[in-house]
């Protein structure tokens, strides 16, 4: 399914500087303090209101469809929002082991989504 303008994930990553896989891809929107970057989201159903979220947690959630309690940089680069330079503190183990199998390929056309390599 084609992805639209509107769709939240597509008008995220139109914020990330995408680069190589191994090269940081920094945040162009705001920053705080710190130099994370920040995103708006909406709370959801039942909850009015949008609320700012730190945009690596939201790069976390965008690729593993898992809300991440807390996004860590690998790379020491605040606004980085490179999936494959981050992970989820809580859930170390599965995505550090999916990548260092190479398992997780980065499909360009989707900008950063992650798809599971075929065996
Ligand atoms: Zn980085």
């Amino acid at each position: 399914m084609p992805l639209k303008a509107t769709d939240p994930d597509v008008r995220f990553w139109s914020r990330v500087e995408i680069r190589d896989p191994d090269e940081c891809w920094p945040w162009r929107g705001y920053r705080d303090r710190k130099g994370y970057g920040r995103v708006m989201v909406q709370r959801g159903v039942g909850h009015p209101g949008w609320r700012s979220v730190p945009a690596g947690r939201f790069a976390l959630y965008l690729c593993h469809g898992v809300w991440p309690t807390q996004a860590l940089h690998l790379c020491d680069n605040p606004p980085c929002c490179n999936p494959l330079h981050l992970y989820d503190g809580t859930a170390w183990d599965n995505s550090h082991d999916a990548l260092e199998r190479g398992r997780l390929v980065i499909d360009y056309r989707h900008r950063g989504r992650f798809h599971p390599r075929p065996t």
